[in-house]
């Protein structure tokens, strides 16, 4: 059976005065995985997702998005359409609980981007049980008192991604979901990308191997603007053009 492709570019492009960060990228990832975007320093992914995204317009290529080319749309309408970077547009507030940033980021998605809310006690409590239960899924239930800034880097993390999942996503990309954290945050990140992708596509760039190792379907190494080799981890792992990518960079 054909697969079923949710997002998908075809000779992906972008130059910077000339110099090819990205260089005819064919990518296509299926429907209700976790796909992992690796390489070296430099290989290109952050301008990759920033394509994706479309904070960057391609040189050259295109991008489809469930059988609709959005190679020329704004971030907003790409984001409107599913398809959303964590932190792209949500915001954490420091000093709100957890429960009011996530309460504020589902009355958010409701209205759209505008902000005209914020006095509305009476809307904000009625979403009350809705953000319980996203603080519940992304772990955080014994914190939901508790204002953002008073959290561990990897809750506050944790919160982003709930926030993220405020707007009803159907694909998340992720940029370095783990960095900075210390291996406790990062079990229970992994552990949190793992339930929220049960019903969403995951898209990640990590540097961590170990938890791409464990959470991604499928992995595509990017070196030098170009895809060097994609498949599970077992079969890239192996591949000595990775390897040496790797070792090379
Ligand atoms: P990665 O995320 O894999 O480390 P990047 O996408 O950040 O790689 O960068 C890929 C290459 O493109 C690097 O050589 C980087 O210096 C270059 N690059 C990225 N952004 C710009 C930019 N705005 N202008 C010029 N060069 C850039």
């Amino acid at each position: 059976m054909a697969q079923d492709i949710i997002l998908a570019t075809s000779g992906l492009t972008k130059e910077f005065k000339g110099f090819r960060a990205v260089s005819g990228v064919t990518l296509e990832v299926a429907r209700g995985t976790i796909h992992a975007l690796i390489g070296p320093n430099g290989a290109g992914k952050t301008t990759c997702f920033n394509l994706l995204t479309k904070f960057l317009q391609p040189t050259a290529g295109t991008i489809r998005y469930k059988d609709r080319d959005i190679t020329g749309l704004k971030p907003a309408d790409v984001a409107r359409l599913g398809l959303v970077r964590s932190f792209q547009i949500s915001a954490v507030f420091p000093h709100l609980t957890v429960l009011e940033n996530v309460r504020i980021a589902l009355q958010r998605r409701r209205r759209g981007d505008s902000f005209d809310f914020w006095r509305n006690e009476r809307v904000l409590r009625a979403l009350d049980g809705e953000a319980l239960d996203l603080v519940e899924a992304v772990g955080l239930s014994d914190f939901a008192g508790h204002q953002a800034v008073e959290l561990s880097y990897g809750r506050k993390r944790a919160l982003e991604i709930a926030t993220t999942l405020a707007l009803d996503p159907e694909m998340l990309l992720l940029d370095e979901p783990m960095a900075g954290m210390g291996h406790e945050d990062v079990d229970r990140t992994a552990a949190l990308i793992r339930r929220v992708s049960k019903d969403r596509t995951i898209l990640m760039v990590e540097h961590n191997l170990s938890v791409v190792a464990s959470l991604s379907d499928r992995i595509t190494v990017l070196a030098r603007g170009q895809v060097l080799a994609e498949g599970d981890y077992a079969t890239v792992s192996k591949d000595p053009r990775v390897v040496e990518a790797y070792i090379g960079a």
